[in-house]
């Protein structure tokens, strides 16, 4: 049976449904929970984020993946709990959103070790709550280049996903080659990896979504609902038809097999207050409406919402 791992336990890949690809259930920069100005008390957290996974339930999602990263504000046993009370399947990853926000600990880690905690996490659990990760995180520093931290953590990520078959996500597309290059001198096939971020308001310039198609990687356009429209739009905000324009060029150019689309959600912020106006029911309130009046049939959206991501998600044999 294929399989992918959720908090709570494996399913079967036909269980998946919808699935919002890259999100976060809170994300924030490491040590943000120990500042008293934005510590949350876990009332306001259940508060912010429960509404918003019983509407995405309701709408007729059926997964969320969080791909917050090790240092980031990943919380298992508080998603376990949300997934039980919602009915959402969560996927939780192992991995980081890049070098630049793992804590120093992990600042020298070799290759070697930083693969060893990526499959621990993937075939053993995170931490003693018995939950899998589903997916690698991994991500490009600030700068624009992979530093060596970040290489390390790519590699070791490849590793990690030819062990165990679990996919990798990527945070950010540019210096893809840098990636492209790592991932096959490791002999990962790239359909394993989503290159994320491509379509966001300060990358997607810099990002070569159609070559990384063409070298067989999957490329995510999942910052939907950063919109410059928004009252109060964050930095890397973009105008609602010229995001939307891009995703269907790239669809149009034929990668709808390699495309998969999300909102980066991020249910309760941790350390900063968040972006008004944007959660993960982007997808179903503007994001699958603004495709359907573009002329895309249901058949896109199901390839588009539940089957790329199922086959991406499935744990390789
Ligand atoms: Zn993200």
């Amino acid at each position: 049976m294929s399989r992918v791992n959720t908090v709570l336990g494996p399913i079967a890949t036909e269980e998946l449904g919808i699935v919002a690809i890259h999100e976060h259930i809170g994300y924030g920069m490491p040590g943000s929970e120990l500042d008293t100005k934005w510590w949350k008390t876990p009332e306001v957290r259940y508060e912010e984020t429960v509404p918003k996974l019983r509407k995405f339930h309701e709408y007729g999602g059926g997964t969320f993946v969080d791909v917050t990263g090790i240092c980031n504000g990943r919380d298992i046993d508080y998603y376990k709990s949300l997934s039980a009370k919602t009915g959402v399947h969560i996927i939780a990853c192992t991995g980081f959103v890049g070098g630049d926000t793992a804590l120093p600990f992990f600042e020298r880690a070799t290759v070697e070790y930083l693969t060893a905690q990526f499959v621990h996490e993937i075939t053993v659990g995170i931490g003693n709550t018995g939950s899998r990760a589903g997916v690698i995180k991994v991500g490009v520093s600030r700068g624009g280049r992979m530093t060596d931290l970040d290489k390390r953590i790519y590699r070791a990520a490849a590793r990690a996903a030819l062990n165990t078959g679990v996919p990798i996500l990527t945070h950010l597309a540019i210096d893809a080659e840098n990636a492209i290059a790592i991932f096959n001198e490791e002999g990962l096939p790239l359909h394993r990896v989503l290159f994320g971020h491509a379509d966001d308001g300060i990358n997607a310039e810099k990002t070569r979504d159609t070559w990384i198609a063409s070298q067989g990687g999957r490329v995510g356009f999942d910052t939907f609902g950063y919109e410059t429209e928004l009252e109060d739009p964050p930095f890397w905000a973009r105008p609602r038809n010229e995001r939307l324009d891009h995703f269907l060029r790239f669809l149009r150019a034929g990668h709808l097999d390699q495309a998969l689309a999300g909102v980066d959600a991020n249910c309760s912020p941790l350390g900063w207050p968040g972006v008004k106006g944007h959660t993960v029911n982007y997808l179903f309130e503007d994001l699958i409406p603004d495709l359907r009046d573009a002329g895309l049939d249901d058949a896109t959206i199901t390839k588009l919402f539940v089957e790329n991501p199922a086959d991406f998600l499935t744990i390789q044999p």
